[in-house]
C-alpha cells in the first residue's frame, strides 16, 4: 500500500512509534525512524536490519527548525522524496497543578506542541514542492475530555488537534492531507509497567474490553498514509475502544 513512498516517523524508536515503523515497511515504504539519541536510534535500526535498504535513522532536535530542516532534507536526498509524516513522539505527565512547574509545563509544551508545528512546516515545504503529502499527528483520547492530573498533556493534544485541523484546511490547497489519530490507553512501556490488577481494572472499563495494542494504533496510521484515505483530512480518528476513562 506504500510501495515508493517515503515516511518520517518522529518518535519512531519504541512504543507505538515503532509499530508505525513496521508497519510503514511491511507496506513497501522508505522510512526514516527519527529519535532523540542516536544510540536508541540505533538500537531500534537494529531491529529493522531486514529492512535495512529501505530504513534510516535521524536525531534532529525537533524544536529546532534548522536542525528539522536539514534532517529531512537529508531523508528526501536518500529516498528521492517525503510523503508521510508521522508526528508521533511525545511525553506524558501526571503531576498535580499543585506541584507542576512552569519548567516541566514548557516541555511538554516542547515536545507534545512545538516539535508538531517544527516539523509539519519542515515537511509541508518539501511535500509543497513535490506536489504532495500526508501528516498524520499523534493525539489522545484525553483531546476530548481532559483528564484529572498532569494538565499540561490533554493541553497539548487539544492543541494537536486545532493545529490539525487547522492544517487541513490551510495545505488542503497544496495537496497535503492532515489528520491525527487519538489512541485510547495503548499497551506500550508505560501500560506494561503498571500492575496486572490496574490494567485489568482500564480494561473492564473500555467498551471492547481490553486496552488498544501499538499495532492498532499503526493499522490507524496505514489508512491515514495510503490512498485508501484519499478523501480524508481535518479528522481526528478515535482508536480507543470506545473508551472513556
Ligand atoms: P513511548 O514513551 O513508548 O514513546 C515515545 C516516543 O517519543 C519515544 O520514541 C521517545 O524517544 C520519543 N520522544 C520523547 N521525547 C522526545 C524528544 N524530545 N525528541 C524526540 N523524540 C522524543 O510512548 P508511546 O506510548 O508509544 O506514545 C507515542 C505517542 O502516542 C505520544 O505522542 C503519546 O502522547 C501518544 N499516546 C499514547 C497513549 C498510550 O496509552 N500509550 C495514549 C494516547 C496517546
Amino acid at each position: 500500500m506504500l510501495t515508493n513512498k517515503t515516511a518520517i516517523v518522529t518518535g519512531g524508536t519504541r512504543g507505538i512509534g515503532l509499530a508505525i515503523v513496521k508497519k510503514y515497511l511491511e507496506q513497501g515504504a522508505n522510512v526514516a525512524v527519527a529519535g532523540s539519541r542516536q544510540e536508541t536510534v540505533e538500537k531500534a535500526l537494529a531491529e529493522l536490519a531486514e529492512y535495512s535498504h529501505r530504513v534510516m535513522g535521524i536525531w534532529p532536535d525537533l524544536c529546532n527548525p534548522e536542525s528539522v530542516a536539514q534532517a529531512f532534507h537529508s531523508v528526501k536526498e536518500r529516498f528521492g522524496s517525503l510523503d508521510i509524516l508521522a508526528n508521533n513522539a511525545g511525553i506524558s505527565s501526571r503531576t498535580s497543578l499543585y506541584d507542576y512547574t512552569l519548567e516541566e509545563f514548557s516541555k511538554i509544551l516542547d515536545i507534545n506542541l512545538k516539535a508538531v508545528f517544527v516539523c509539519s512546516q519542515a515537511a509541508a515545504r518539501i511535500m509543497k514542492a513535490q506536489g504532495g503529502g500526508v501528516i498524520i499527528n499523534t493525539s489522545s483520547m484525553v483531546s476530548k475530555y481532559g483528564q484529572p492530573s498532569g494538565c499540561g498533556y490533554p493541553t497539548t493534544k487539544f492543541a494537536v488537534n486545532g493545529l490539525t485541523l487547522s492544517l487541513a484546511r490551510e495545505l488542503a490547497k497544496d495537496n497535503i492531507r492532515v489528520n491525527a489519530v487519538a489512541p485510547g490507553v495503548t499497551n506500550t512501556d508505560m501500560v506494561a509497567a503498571l500492575p496486572k490488577e490496574m490494567v485489568e481494572r482500564i480494561s473492564a472499563g473500555i467498551p471492547l474490553g481490553r486496552v488498544g495494542e501499538p499495532l492498532d494504533i499503526a493499522n490507524a496510521y496505514l489508512f491515514l498514509a495510503s490512498d485508501l484515505s484519499s478523501y480524508v483530512t481535518g479528522v481526528v480518528l478515535n482508536v480507543d475502544g470506545a473508551a472513556m476513562t
